[in-house]
């Protein structure tokens, strides 16, 4: 099988999950990541056998830093049939130009705005649409988690409306450039929130309002989330619908913090201790007339990399059913339906 070439621009929080979940498919494969500089993630990098390209005038650091780049980001693109661009909020869009010269399939992350892109992706909600684009947006951590959630009761119950609220991590473990951190901070004062536009720039049918703080950890988000839908229905009929998404999970047996969640998955070996999947407390399923609310869990780090994986099949045609993509990087990264919590 020819495998899809892809490169990954920029190699931190999400652009390392992205290049360890396509190495882990059988269909592409990673041509190399880019480092700006030859800093400690550029060494585990090569460590890990990753071929690393730098930006042409920084070239020479790498060289006296002893790990001499594979060549330049430009020579990079050359040899791929995609990118993944995961460079900070707001350096994709200036990255932009070099792509269109380049003339390569491009997708970039949540921090870039819809209109860059023109189309913003989440796999349970509008897989099919990417077929075979060249440009799309994954969407954010936030806003993947919401769409999944409620993509999967639209199509179950029909939704009307949805309000959530949104306790967002502060920052990521690694980031000592905006930590440490120890406030509750409106996020912005001025509501709504972006997370409720962003979700309709991939549900544009959907209703919805949203608010969020930023709260002083690094482990997760907590959404409260409020769903109006058009059918009666009890709570054991939502966790039935749930519990139909295979990125959705389950959590129980007395856990009641992220703190908890995420030593779960340390304690069963995740790679970088990730959880993928939206962590739902079944308990929390409040049922009022056709009204219900529930809490859920997103792993910021990790949640939108099975995304990326089935951007990355959709746009190469590798596979044009998106339930089939979905169990294909559920399988290889490890999702698993016998995850206990
Ligand atoms: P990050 O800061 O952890 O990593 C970005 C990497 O890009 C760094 O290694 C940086 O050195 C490198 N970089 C900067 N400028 C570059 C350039 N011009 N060329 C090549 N590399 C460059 O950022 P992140 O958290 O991984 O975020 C990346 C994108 O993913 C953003 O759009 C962000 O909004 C989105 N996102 C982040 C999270 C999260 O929780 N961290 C979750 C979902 C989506």
């Amino acid at each position: 099988m020819v495998k899809a070439k892809i490169a990954v621009n920029g190699y931190g929080t999400i652009g390392k999950r992205v290049a360890d979940g396509v190495r882990a498919q059988d269909d592409m494969e990673v041509v190399g990541v880019s480092k700006t500089k030859p800093n400690y993630e550029a060494a585990v990098a090569r460590k890990l056998g990753y071929d690393i390209y730098a930006p042409a005038e920084n070239m020479g650091a790498f060289e006296k830093a002893g790990m001499p780049a594979a060549g330049s980001i430009e020579e990079m693109l050359e040899k791929s049939d995609l990118v993944v661009d995961c460079t900070p909020g707001g350096v994709g869009e200036s990255n932009k130009p070099l792509y269109e010269k380049i003339g390569i399939k491009t997708i970039w992350q949540g921090g870039e705005s819809h209109t860059i892109a023109g189309f913003s992706f989440n796999a349970a909600s509008n897989y099919e649409q990417a077929v075979g684009r060249n440009l799309v947006r994954v969407v954010s951590c936030n806003t993947t988690g919401l769409c999944r959630a409620i993509s999967t009761i639209d199509r179950a119950l029909g939704v009307n409306k949805v309000r959530a609220n949104i306790a967002r991590r502060a920052v990521d473990p690694n980031d000592i450039k905006k930590g440490p951190v120890d406030a509750i901070v409106l996020d912005p004062v001025k509501l709504p929130s972006h997370h409720g536009p962003d979700v309709r720039s991939v549900l544009p049918q959907i209703n919805i309002t949203t608010a969020a703080l930023k709260v002083p950890t690094t482990e997760m988000h907590i959404h409260t989330v409020n769903m109006e839908v058009n059918s009666d229905c009890t709570a054991e009929d939502i966790k039935k619908i749930f519990s139909s998404e295979s990125r959705i999970r389950f959590v129980g047996n007395g856990i009641t913090a992220t703190s908890e969640i995420m030593e779960v998955a340390r304690d069963l070996g995740h790679r970088r201790s990730d959880v993928w999947e939206n962590c739902i407390w079944p308990e929390s399923i409040a049922v009022n007339d056709r009204e219900f609310t529930y809490f859920q869990a997103i792993h910021q780090e990790a949640v939108t990399i099975p995304e990326n994986i089935d951007a990355i099949r959709a746009m190469m045609q590798l596979e044009t059913d998106g339930a089939k993509s979905i169990e294909k990087t559920n399988k290889a990264l490890g999702l698993s339906n016998d995850w206990i919590m």
